[in-house]
C-alpha cells in the first residue's frame, strides 16, 4: 500500500505548550493535586498522559465548574486549558485560593484581547465559531455585546448594528477557512460597515491546506483524532470536500482502523488533529505501511 503523510499534522504549538507547561506544574509542585479545568486539549490521549502524572482533567461544562472548584482540596492548583476560560471562572479560582496556571494559547488570547478592545470601545461584536465549544464560551463570557453569528439572526444584526459604530465580526481560531468565507458574504451583505477580522490561527490552516494538497488519487484519507476536537472535526469536512472520490475515516487511534477494509486500498492519506499525540498517529502510519 502506498501511504501519503501530510504535513504538518498533529501537534501544533499551542498544544505543545500547554502540555508542556501542565507537565512542567507537575515537576514543580510534586505533591500538590493538579486539575485541568476543562479538557487541556480535545484528546483523551492527552488526558491519559496527564493522568499517569496525576493531574486530573475536570471534564465539565462551564457552568458546571464553579461547583466543581468548589470542592477542590485548597492546596490545589488548576490549569485552564489551551482554549481560553471565562474571566469569571478565574476570579472564581482566586477567591478560593487555588493556585492558577494558564494554558491559554497565545491565539486565543490575542483573539479574546481584541474582543475584548471592541466591546471597550462600544463596538459590538460578531462572533462565528462552534456553538458551546470553550473557546466560543470564552469569547461570549466577555460581555452581552458579544453575538454567536446565526445564520436566521442576519436581520437581527442589522437592526442592532443600525445606530451605532461598525461591529466587529471576528472567529474562532480553528474554524475551516473555506466556511468562514460565505459567512463574511452574507454578514457584508446586510451589514456593508461591518469590520472583518479574519482569526484562524497558522497551525489549524497549514493542516487544512495540506489536507487539501492531498493527491486526488488516494482511495481514502483517514483524519487521526478525537471527534471531541473542533479542527479535527474541520479536516474530516475539507478531506470529503476537496477529494470527493476518496473514502474519508475520523479515527481516534490505531484501534479505529478496520483492516479487513482498509487493505483493500492501494493509496492512503493520513493526517491528525493538532491535538493529536505523534505516537498515536505513527501506529496508524506503521499499521498501513505494513499491509501488502
Ligand atoms: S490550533 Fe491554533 S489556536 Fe488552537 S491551540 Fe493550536 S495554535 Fe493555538
Amino acid at each position: 500500500m502506498k501511504v501519503f503523510v501530510c504535513q504538518p499534522h498533529g501537534y501544533c504549538e499551542g498544544v505543545i505548550k500547554a502540555i508542556n507547561l501542565a507537565l512542567k506544574t507537575r515537576e514543580n509542585y510534586p505533591l500538590r493535586p493538579i486539575y485541568i479545568i476543562g479538557m487541556l486539549v480535545h484528546n483523551e490521549h492527552v488526558n491519559n498522559i496527564l493522568l499517569e502524572h496525576k493531574i486530573t482533567t475536570l471534564d465539565y461544562t462551564f457552568s458546571e465548574l464553579k461547583d466543581v472548584m468548589s470542592e477542590l482540596p485548597s492546596e490545589s492548583i488548576v490549569v485552564f486549558t489551551a482554549h481560553g476560560h471565562p474571566a469569571s471562572l478565574e476570579s472564581y479560582a482566586r477567591k478560593l485560593n487555588l493556585t492558577i496556571v494558564d494554558a491559554t494559547c497565545s491565539y486565543v488570547s490575542d483573539n479574546l484581547h481584541l474582543i475584548q478592545e471592541a466591546t471597550n470601545n462600544g463596538q459590538k461584536v460578531i462572533y462565528i465559531g462552534k456553538e458551546n465549544h470553550p473557546e466560543t464560551l470564552s469569547a461570549l463570557s466577555i460581555g452581552q455585546n458579544v453575538f454567536l453569528y446565526r445564520k436566521d439572526d442576519l436581520d437581527y444584526y442589522r437592526t442592532f448594528c443600525q445606530d451605532s459604530i461598525p461591529p466587529l465580526v471576528i472567529n474562532q481560531t480553528t474554524l475551516a477557512y473555506d466556511s468562514l468565507l460565505p459567512i463574511h458574504y452574507q454578514i457584508r451583505n446586510v451589514i456593508p460597515q461591518a469590520i472583518f477580522a479574519e482569526e484562524i490561527c497558522p497551525a489549524t490552516r497549514l493542516r487544512q491546506n495540506a489536507v487539501k494538497n492531498i493527491p486526488q488519487e488516494v482511495d481514502a484519507i483517514l483524519v487521526v483524532g478525537s471527534k471531541r476536537s473542533a479542527n479535527t472535526n474541520h479536516l474530516v469536512s475539507i478531506a470529503k470536500e476537496s477529494h470527493p472520490k476518496a473514502e474519508v475515516y475520523l479515527i481516534d487511534s490505531i484501534n479505529d482502523l478496520d483492516l479487513t477494509k482498509v487493505r483493500h486500498f492501494k493509496f492512503v492519506a493520513v493526517s491528525a488533529g493538532a491535538s493529536t499525540p505523534l505516537e498515536v498517529t505513527e501506529k496508524v502510519i506503521s499499521a498501513l505501511k505494513a499491509i501488502e
